[in-house]
């Protein structure tokens, strides 16, 4: 297989061709397909699988074709650190380097009062650690999450063991019912899987 297989548009294409993937790995190949139908997904995926691009293009894809009538907060993305918020920030930005598409990395360390400038210009994608989102949702009200479209929970087995799973359950409950969420864990624990129940509805279970 090629990404010329998996239905993405050319911005996708070409940013895929401009960081030398010329084929999508195991879990590219079974998560893109099902993503672009709007399906949940729960997905067994370690760090180096690939599932960063897994998730970000299908996300994407569907930014891109949607009609986004108001500057809004579409995606959100909660990954358990600082360092792998930057890294999947970093990947986004250059997976949407052809697109008009903007990601915002709110994570601690960094000024918030920066932080919730660049929330209130409205980026459609939205990268980083529970705790500080939770501060801009409460505190500085700089963005909101009810036009929110997309949900990721990457590395949810190290979100809950960072000890995330209340900011975690209060941010899925504070988006709207009608989204697409995917959930990545490199192990499914009994707690993973409460937090499965709880964010997914008929997930399709993907391993890699
Ligand atoms: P991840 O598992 O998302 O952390 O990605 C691990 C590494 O694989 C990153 O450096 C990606 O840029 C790279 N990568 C992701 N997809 C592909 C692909 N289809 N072909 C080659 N490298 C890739």
């Amino acid at each position: 297989g090629s990404f010329s297989d998996l239905h993405l548009s050319r911005p996708l294409l070409r940013a895929c061709t401009a960081l030398g993937y010329t084929r999508p790995t195991p879990i590219q190949a079974a998560c893109i397909p099902l993503a672009l139908t709007g399906r949940d997904i729960c997905g067994s995926a370690v760090t180096g699988s690939g599932k960063t691009a897994a998730f970000v293009l299908p996300l994407l894809e569907r930014l891109l074709f949607r009609s986004r009538r108001i500057s809004a907060t579409y995606v959100l993305i909660l990954t358990p650190t600082r360092e792998l918020a930057v890294q999947v920030h970093d990947m986004t930005e250059k997976l949407a380097q052809f697109t008009d598409i903007r990601a915002a990395l709110v994570v601690g360390g960094m000024s918030l009062t920066i932080q919730a400038s660049t929330l209130r210009s409205r980026p459609e994608i939205v990268i980083g650690t529970p705790g500080r989102m939770i501060d801009h949702l409460r505190n500085t009200q700089s963005f909101g999450l009810e036009d929110l479209q997309g949900l990721v929970l990457d590395e949810a087995d190290r979100l809950l063991a960072m000890g995330f799973a209340d900011e975690v359950k209060e941010i899925v409950k504070l988006a709207p019912r009608k989204r697409q969420t995917m959930l990545f864990s490199a192990t499914m624990t009994e707690q993973v899987k409460q937090l499965a129940t709880m964010s997914l509805q008929q997930p399709v279970r993907l391993a890699a």
